[in-house]
């Protein structure tokens, strides 16, 4: 069985919720990443302090209903805007929260029994995990989930501009100098393009009571 499972992607792709869905099913804890890269974002975003000044003193938690704490202070919904999506992306390049991030989440991990998702899960904050996934599909599937996502919760959204918003982000997080969003030479590929999610989900939990 496997105690520690990768899973990295681009933007849309079904990270959370399949790792969300493979976590229950395993009794595992769920780790978020990309929220707490969102957390420094939207703190950034309410904040005349250096970003150097906000990395040192900010905390992070992420409870067991995939909640997120900021200072204290629950902010699962303020998180996911578009403007939040595109400044986490911005403040995920610097190596110093990288470096706090990086370290707050192998801390998480310790215990085992993870399921972790992001950008560089398998390739630097967890390299000896005991599963890699690298969760794909292609750009128009993407943004059509992100889209019926966005619509379901009563917002007014663009079809086009969710497609130009995933992209850009995908080209900044791929991009980047310090580790960059790509697939670990060890992760398994799993392109859900045409897949529905329990799919996934079963393709995952297979690869983890594999040997
Ligand atoms: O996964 P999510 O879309 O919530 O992530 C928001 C942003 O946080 C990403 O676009 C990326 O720039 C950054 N991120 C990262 N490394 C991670 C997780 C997220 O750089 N492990």
């Amino acid at each position: 069985m496997k105690k520690i499972i990768a899973v990295d992607g681009p933007a849309g792709a079904g990270k959370s919720t399949v790792s969300k869905l493979v976590a229950q099913k395993l009794g595992y804890t769920y780790i978020d990443t990309g929220a707490m890269y969102r957390a420094v974002a939207l703190k950034s975003s309410h904040s005349n302090e250096d970003l150097t000044d906000i990395i040192n003193d900010i905390q992070i938690e992420l409870d067991d209903k995939a909640r997120v704490f900021l200072d204290g202070v629950e902010v699962t919904k303020e998180i996911r805007t578009p403007e939040i999506s595109k400044l986490a992306s911005d403040v995920s390049k610097f190596g110093f929260v990288r470096k706090k991030l990086t370290e707050l989440q192998r801390k998480m991990a310790e215990r085992g029994a993870v399921i972790m998702d992001g950008r560089d899960i398998g390739t630097q904050v967890l390299p000896n995990a005991d599963l890699k996934i690298f969760l794909t599909a292609s750009i128009d599937e993407r943004a059509r989930r992100r889209f019926e996502e966005l619509q379901a919760k009563g917002q007014s959204v663009n079809l086009d501009a969710i497609k130009n918003e995933i992209a850009l982000r995908d080209k900044q997080d791929s991009e980047r100098e310090i580790a960059p969003l790509k697939q670990a030479e060890d992760a398994v590929l799993i392109d859900s393009t045409n897949l529905q999610i329990n799919e996934v989900v079963e393709k995952i939990l297979t690869l983890c009571y594999t040997d």
